[in-house]
């Protein structure tokens, strides 16, 4: 330990997230001391339109880190640093004076789907994902630009700069318009290996690349902190800022996932697969992202969007009166189907489920997919539907983790994480499912104790991530069971081919439903 380290104990972890901004003071030993949580709403006045206001989100950053401090009852002298995390693909146009032209574009909005087939059709998008490791989608700030040239060419011409949600606090908080480069490697027009904007992005999106903020290393120190803001937020105006990275590459870290074979995987309402390379790796098919943490850091992976909420489907449309009996005897209705599902033989007598009721990104990013119970017989009934939905969650991420596995190497070992860990039973399927052993850390603060270890190699007290496993506390353990691996392995099979056979039928039925919206 440095004397800094010794006089200023207390690091600062910022997570700017979709519905809320946590703020933590994490002690030397990666101990939360305090945490803070303040939600903002997200606008959605037409389906494909999901913004948030980024004062609102700029005033609860500064809110959470005066409430944290207050919390954990220290004092500015004693604060080392405030690192940042934050949610990736956001999109607002800032005038010269910095103020918001637009509202913050979150990755969920859909306004650009429209321009994920023409790009990848005739404006070479393949090779533009192979140089930006960001998977063709409306999520990404790449096509959330090629429709503001189209829809508010003004707009989109007199924007000052182009920025995400955590430049715009940064903006504010110090009048520089800097953005690290984990953030920049998620908007779909940054180089990965020049680490640099990408001509042939800024080339289809018409943007000038002096509309872009300038693009830092995560470790990137910010100084000169404005002084009101300071006061307000309780921190002396000497105390350094650190650029931060993503919540998902930090939360690889914070999870002790960033060795070769090592993978985290996190299913709360929707999920993901994720392991780390030493050197910037795109997927030839195009399937998989690919974010910079630092030179030597990449996290590669892929987002599921039907992960626990497919659970929740079952839980208010499927087993309606099991949930309900179930909330009468103060019973949590997920362990009720946890146990009903568990009351099926592995595989659901021969019954898949294929959880697309929400269209899906990794691994083949297709929007018009639906959901499929495959193999139905008479002798089937409710419960296997209920497994078969488990189980159909855990073949979503085996066909994640496979192509992951192509360009990562082969698993040792899964570190889960997410609302579905709370199931002992769906955690001993998806070591089944994935062959493979599978831990679940005992921590909930990834991404802001991933932010705080980049904190301290910014500062140099420290040169590598390895103290982070002093600070995980390991929890459960599952090994896989080699018999019920044997069935899954087959049934996953089926599963694939199964939707393969039914891209078209998918694109039928996903054009019939828009059609028919709305009619009885
Ligand atoms: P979010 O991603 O919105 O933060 P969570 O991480 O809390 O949400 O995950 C919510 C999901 O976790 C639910 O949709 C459900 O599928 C799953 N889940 C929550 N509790 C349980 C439980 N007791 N058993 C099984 N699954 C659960």
């Amino acid at each position: 330990m440095s004397g800094a380290l010794a006089s200023k104990p207390y690091m600062i972890a910022a997570d700017i997230g979709t519905t809320s901004a946590k703020t933590l003071v994490i002690d030397r030993n990666g101990v939360v001391l305090g945490s803070h949580s303040i939600e903002y709403p997200l606008f959605t006045p037409r389906a494909d339109i999901a913004e948030q206001d980024p004062d609102e989100i700029f005033a609860a950053v500064r809110t959470g880190i005066a409430e944290v401090i207050r919390k954990a009852g220290i004092s500015a002298q004693q604060v080392l640093f405030v690192s940042f995390s934050s949610a990736m693909h956001s999109l607002i146009a800032l005038d010269r004076d910095l103020n918001p032209l637009t509202r913050c574009i979150t990755w969920a909005d859909n306004r650009s789907a429209g321009y994920v087939e023409p790009l990848k059709r005739d404006l070479n998008g393949h090779q533009i994902y192979l140089n930006t490791g960001t998977p063709i989608h409306p999520m990404s700030p790449l096509l959330k630009l090629m429709w503001m040239k189209d829809n508010e060419p003004e707009l989109h011409d007199k924007t000052y700069k182009f920025v995400g949600i955590k430049e715009y606090v940064f903006a504010k908080l110090f009048g520089q318009v800097i953005i690290d480069h984990s953030l920049a490697s998620a908007t779909g027009m940054f180089n990965l290996r020049e680490l640099d904007w990408d001509k042939q992005a800024l080339e289809v999106t018409g943007v000038r690349q002096e509309q872009l903020p300038k693009p830092v290393p995560t470790t990137y120190i910010l100084e000169g902190l404005n002084s009101a803001y300071a006061a307000e937020m309780g921190l002396d105006p000497s105390t350094p800022f650190i650029a931060g990275a993503s919540d998902g590459v930090l939360a690889n870290l914070g999870v002790g996932a960033f060795e070769p074979g090592k993978y985290a995987v996190t299913i709360g309402t929707s999920g993901a697969v994720r392991g780390v390379v030493r050197q910037p790796l795109t997927d030839p098919e195009g399937r998989l992202f690919c974010y910079n943490l630092k030179d030597d850091f990449w996290v590669i992976g892929g987002p599921i969007n039907n992960g626990g909420i497919m659970l929740r489907w079952a839980r208010d449309q499927l087993a309606t009166l099991e949930a309900e009996e179930a909330r009468r005897q103060g019973i949590d209705p997920y362990d009720r189907l946890t146990e009903i599902a568990a009351s099926v033989a592995p595989g659901s007598d021969g019954l898949l489920f294929l959880p697309f009721l929400t269209g899906e990104r990794a691994p083949y990013w297709n929007a018009n997919s639906r959901g499929v119970f495959f193999g139905l017989s008479m002798q089937h009934e409710k419960k296997h539907m209920v497994r078969a939905v488990m189980e159909g969650v855990m073949y979503r991420i085996h066909s994640v983790l496979r192509p992951l596995e192509a360009l990562g190497g082969p698993t040792q070992e899964l570190r889960a994480s997410g609302g579905f860990a709370r199931s002992t039973f769906w955690r001993q399927l998806m070591a089944d499912v994935l062959g493979t052993e599978l831990t679940v850390p005992n921590t909930i603060e990834s991404s802001g104790l991933g932010a705080a270890q980049l904190g301290l190699l910014a500062l140099g007290e420290t040169r590598d991530f390895s103290s982070i496993y002093d600070w995980i506390r390991e929890g459960v353990r599952h090994e896989p069971n080699k018999e019920n691996g044997v069935i899954y392995e087959r049934l996953s099979e089926i599963y694939m081919n199964v939707y393969k056979s039914l891209r078209g039928s998918f694109d039928d039925i996903s054009a019939f439903q828009q059609q028919n919206q709305g009619r009885n």
